[in-house]
């Protein structure tokens, strides 16, 4: 049995922060995959955005200031120009490389990592014991000793070996996610910018955003309906409704305005938005206002014009599900049980770093920006 002062499960974001943190010399690595933070070649698009300059509290489900003091964005910055990374900041404060390619985040990690600490990749640990002042990792090769635990594995991974020891999770759900809803029909594709969405969960209680909604089959994408997923992974249930304003910088009554000038467009109906929406919004609209098609624009009465612009400011549709491919989940275990250095306060030497805390950011460099902190806490602490 391989034996070390420090063992890390995972070598992710936070684990590679953790590892090339931590000032201990014994420290070995163990990752399921056969490279380096592999995931984080998908984030941001394959671009990375790794953190956000413009980071507030409250983009996260819980308080974090405390940890961010002690690693915030400005130090993040500082960590990855130490490694050679250049990074820029778009008008919204996400950082990316200025490679503008996921692999140079990874490339600059992984080239230190595998100089620095011992790396056991394509390894996966199926189970950990307690015994006296060690924990036994066993994966599917071969079995480690380890004097302190970081577990830095992700998302809703190891659950059943850490729950054995004694560990308590909040219920794993998936967050920052595509919404599913059966009545999104023949919108594959289309896309609306700068829309107001409004999401409202099961208790009730709503969230709104302004951005970009991407329609697929049966269901809603784009970053706001990411963050407003968020709503939903909270009540544990993807069920309520998503309300799309596709107009928002117009008054209901500016829009009724509008649409009494259209009428002079002399169209039939299926024509009428030409010009204003792609047609399977169009018809969209048309569907849910439920006025016949062949009607002429002339001959739309108050009545409909004002049925037009509520539906075209109240685009509803109920939620029942969500899609695969979550980004994050959230769930994990709570801070609460976590010392300021992220060790379990019940079990000495077991340390938490990243997704598996039960923290989760809304898009825009958030979530990658909890791994760096958290990892790096930890590694401060080995
Ligand atoms: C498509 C996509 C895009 C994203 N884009 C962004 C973005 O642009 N910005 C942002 O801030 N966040 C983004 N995220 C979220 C971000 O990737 C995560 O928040 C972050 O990677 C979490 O870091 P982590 O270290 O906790 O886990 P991970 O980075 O997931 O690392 C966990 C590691 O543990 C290993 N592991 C798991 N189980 C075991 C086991 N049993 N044995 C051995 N090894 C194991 C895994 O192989 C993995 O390498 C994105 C996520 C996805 C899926």
């Amino acid at each position: 049995m391989k034996s070390y002062e420090v063992l890390i499960i995972g070598c992710g974001a936070s684990g590679s922060i953790c590892a090339l943190t931590a000032q201990n010399k014994n420290i070995a690595v163990i990752d399921s995959q056969t490279k380096v933070a592999k995931k984080i070649l998908a984030t941001g698009n394959g671009r990375c955005n790794l953190t956000n300059i413009n980071l507030e509290d409250k983009s996260y489900n819980t308080e974090i200031k405390s940890y961010l003091k002690k690693f915030d964005v400005n130090k993040t910055l500082n960590f990855f120009s130490s490694l050679g990374l250049e990074v820029y900041a778009d008008e919204e404060g996400r950082v990316y490389p200025i490679s503008n390619a996921a692999k140079s985040v990874v490339d600059v990690l992984s080239n230190r990592i595998e100089e620095k600490v011992d790396l056991y990749l394509g390894q996966t640990v199926g189970d950990i014991e307690k015994q006296d002042n060690n924990f036994i990792v066993k994966t599917d090769k071969e079995n480690f000793l380890c004097k302190k635990l970081v577990v830095s594995s992700g998302g809703n991974s190891l659950i059943a070996p850490l729950k054995k020891m004694g560990v308590e999770f909040k219920d794993f759900y998936p967050s920052l996610v595509a919404l599913k809803s059966k009545e999104i029909k023949d919108l594959n594709g289309v896309k609306v910018s700068n829309v107001l969405v409004t999401a409202t969960n099961s208790l009730g209680e709503t969230k709104s955003e302004v951005g970009e909604v991407l329609f697929k089959d049966g269901g809603l994408s784009g970053i706001v309906i990411f963050n407003l997923s968020t709503l939903f992974s909270r009540t544990q249930n993807y069920v309520g409704k998503i309300q799309i304003d596709l107009l928002p910088n117009f008054t209901k009554e500016e829009l009724i305005n509008k649409l009494e000038n259209r009428k002079k467009l002399n169209v039939c109906l299926d024509k009428f938005f030409t010009g204003m929406f792609v047609p399977a919004l169009s018809n969209e609209i048309l569907k849910q206002v439920k006025i016949n098609t062949n009607l002429n624009s002339l001959k739309l009465n108050l009545n409909q014009i004002e049925t037009l612009a509520k539906t075209i400011k109240n685009l509803t549709y109920n939620i029942d599900g969500c899609f695969e491919n979550n980004q994050v989940f959230s769930g994990g275990v709570d801070l609460s049980l976590l010392t300021d250095s992220l060790m379990y306060k019940d079990i000495k030497n077991l340390y938490f770093a990243g997704e598996i805390c039960n923290v989760d950011g809304v898009c825009g460099g958030f979530n990658l920006q909890w791994a760096w902190t958290s990892g790096h806490i930890v590694g401060e602490n080995l």
